[in-house]
């Protein structure tokens, strides 16, 4: 419905601009619980009156700051679930390998929510360990993705909540699916230099070599 809406740059200033302005000493506090939220990506800009596939063109409605509340991400989830709006939410969060894109999800996640994250997919039908990635069963494992990023298009489910996990270190897939399934975009912003010290820090078995590849990999395409 609202293509192109979040990704596009009147959207995307606004609210970098509304964070300013509402910040106090640097802080943004949340318009529904008035704590502080502590990470820029905990932020999340909700719509008083929710966006239609009309309304969303019409920028009196999706333009207006008195019409956006900045709020926790819990909180969001929280008004969408307490005052009945239908429509589920559907969030990418991205970032870097080890930014901490799964910690911050699983802080996030309520049961019946849909989470939809490749590595899970990947240890779900290897048997292997997290992260043990056979090639052989690429054509698999991309064929369930698929399957349930269609149902999220498609709002397939009684899920009121989703999220999308991954590094999508390309910004044109990125916001191509953003478009495509009316997602809310949420960026994982830790700094390269924490990504990597994370890495070093980890015991979960996978192959540092090939992961300090994948955040070269992924700041190349980001810069930093
Ligand atoms: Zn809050
Ligand atoms: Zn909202």
């Amino acid at each position: 419905m609202n293509d192109n809406f979040y990704s596009s740059k009147k959207w995307c200033a606004l609210i970098t601009a509304l964070k300013l302005e509402r910040a106090k000493d640097g802080i943004v506090y949340c318009e529904h619980c008035g704590k502080p939220i502590e990470h820029n990506y905990d932020i999340i800009a909700h719509h008083i009156i929710q966006l239609t596939a009309t309304n969303v063109k019409d920028a009196n409605i999706a333009l207006n700051p008195n019409n956006i509340m900045l709020v926790h991400h819990r909180c969001h989830n929280l008004i969408h679930g307490r005052i009945g709006y239908v429509k589920p939410v559907v969030y990418i969060v991205y970032g870097a390998p080890c930014s901490g894109k799964s910690t911050y999800v699983q802080s996030q996640l309520h049961e019946g929510d849909l989470l939809i994250d490749i590595d899970r997919l990947w240890w779900a039908v290897s048997g292997l360990d997290m992260y043990a990635k056979p090639g052989r069963l690429t054509t698999n494992v991309m064929g369930l993705y698929n399957k349930l990023i269609d149902d999220v298009r498609m709002r397939n489910g009684k899920w009121q909540c989703c999220y999308i996990v991954g590094g999508f270190k390309n910004k044109i897939q990125r916001e191509r699916l953003t478009d495509k399934l009316g997602a809310k975009l949420i960026f994982i912003d830790t700094p390269k230099a924490e990504c990597l010290y994370r890495l070093e820090h980890c015991r979960d078995g996978r192959s540092k070599a090939d992961w300090r590849r994948y955040i070269d990999e992924w700041f190349a395409f980001n810069g930093g």
